[in-house]
């Protein structure tokens, strides 16, 4: 199977030069047989003008019985003899007339050397007519063969023309046949081709890159077009990204943004190591917190907390524990307060919490009672069991402080009255032990 639009172009092109070369020679062999009928004819015509002739001398000489008109025979007879030998077209009739002429020359010429005298001579009378019988004879013969001849040429340049228009329609038949249905194929691949590509064009159009052409039953110049067209594609889908892509990329991107301003806010607001507020972030929630009680009236209290002895953790059992340690910590007051409190780490292992919303604060030194039993309480860390004591000192609002850093460093020193109190209780205790 020819898989190529202009080749198989040519190849149509071909046959329908053929098939006009084919119409061409028929209709030259139709005028050849037509020429040679003709001519053939012509030469009928000049035998049948030399018959002719001939029997009008023959009925001179037998009228008048004259020497020169026997010669006159004798002349006619050759033409005739020379007409049949140039007459090409040799066959039975041809033959017979031939030899029906030689005949008649062979009866003229004993009548010339018999004499004209004996002729006339009584007793050979009967001889003579018999003689001059058998010349008209001869010469009908001779006619009513030319006309078979005649006849016969007729019918055979009939069936030559016949036979020509017959194989010209069948040959004519057979190549139109082939070019219809040869034009048909080569039309119908094109158009099977032409929309291939028409789909993959519109596929691209639609924005759809990943589309592909299949090549496998197309024509080589399709192929060469497929081709191209995928390597555009492959050009265009690195260059470009779809709109798909482009949309969740840049969803993507905004949440990834999202994530990190969320992270940065946290940060800049939170402790690191605890989650909970760092000191700015505590002082801001803390004017917020005063301002809401100032106007509704009801007592804010701040908790300043910080270890006891920390350092030794760090020292006995490292650093890392020891940050595992304030992590804990930071857990159980963030679990300790309510969702209307709040809590901080302003030092490194100093805590504040804001007790938001109070009317009554009677209850607060149990609730600090309950504050440092659960901070007190040992820690897991890799194995090791630690445990730390917290001084909790306290400030009110407006009791003690109308603003934050007046409060702040009134639970400050609060703190530290406490664990002042508990050194001097450990020196009592180590002075009674
Ligand atoms: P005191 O009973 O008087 O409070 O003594 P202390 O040992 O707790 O010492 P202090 O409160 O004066 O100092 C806090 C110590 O906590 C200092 C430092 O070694 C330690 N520390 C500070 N920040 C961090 C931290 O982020 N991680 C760890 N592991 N230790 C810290
Ligand atoms: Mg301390």
């Amino acid at each position: 199977m020819i898989r190529s639009i202009s080749r198989k172009l040519l190849l149509l092109l071909i046959s329908t030069l053929l098939l006009f070369g084919l119409i061409i020679f028929s209709l030259w062999s139709l005028a050849q047989d037509q020429a040679q009928t003709r001519n053939n004819l012509e030469s009928i015509m000049q035998i049948q003008l030399s018959i002719d002739s001939l029997r009008s001398q023959l009925w001179g000489f037998l009228q008048y019985e004259d020497t020169d008109m026997l010669k006159q025979v004798s002349v006619a007879q050759r033409k005739l003899s020379e007409k049949l030998e140039q007459f090409a077209y040799s066959d039975r009739y041809t033959r017979n007339m031939i030899r029906m002429n030689e005949h008649l020359s062979v009866l003229v010429a004993q009548e010339i050397k018999s004499g004209l005298s004996a002729m006339t001579r009584e007793g050979q009378m009967s001889g003579r007519d018999l003689l001059h019988a058998r010349y008209n004879m001869l010469v009908q013969n001779m006619t009513e063969n030319l006309l078979d001849l005649q006849r016969k040429t007729l019918n055979q340049s009939r069936k030559n023309q016949q036979i020509t228009l017959l194989l010209t329609a069948a040959n004519l038949l057979i190549f139109s046949a082939f070019v219809w249905v040869f034009a048909l194929l080569i039309y119908r691949h094109f158009q099977y081709g032409f929309k291939a590509l028409k789909h993959g064009f519109h596929e691209l159009s639609q924005g759809k890159l990943s589309s592909q052409i299949e090549t496998s039953h197309l024509d080589s110049e399709f192929v060469s077009l497929a081709e191209l067209f995928h390597q555009m594609k492959s050009a265009l889908r690195k260059t470009m990204v779809s709109r798909d892509d482009l949309q969740t990329e840049v969803h993507r991107q905004t949440e990834e943004l999202k994530a990190q301003k969320e992270r940065l806010l946290f940060l800049s607001e939170h402790d690191y190591l605890t989650g909970l507020l760092n000191r700015r972030a505590f002082e801001e929630h803390l004017e917020r917190a005063l301002i809401k009680a100032n106007r509704s009236g009801v007592k804010v209290v701040v908790l300043f907390l910080d270890l006891d002895k920390f350092k030794q953790i760090n020292d006995n059992h490292g650093h890392e524990i020891g940050d595992e340690l304030i992590r804990s910590i930071g857990q159980r007051i963030h679990h300790h307060i309510r969702t209307s409190d709040f809590a901080g780490r302003i030092g490194g292992d100093e805590f504040v919490i804001c007790l938001d919303l109070l009317e009554n604060i009677d209850c607060i030194e149990a609730r600090i009672q309950r504050l440092s039993e659960e901070i007190s309480q040992p820690v897991s860390v890799n194995d090791v069991q630690v445990s730390v004591g917290v001084s909790i000192g306290m400030s009110c609002f407006p009791d003690d402080a109308s603003n934050k850093q007046g409060l702040l460093s009134h639970a400050d020193k609060s703190m530290y009255n406490v664990k002042y109190s508990k050194r001097i209780e450990r020196l009592d205790i180590s002075d009674v032990v």
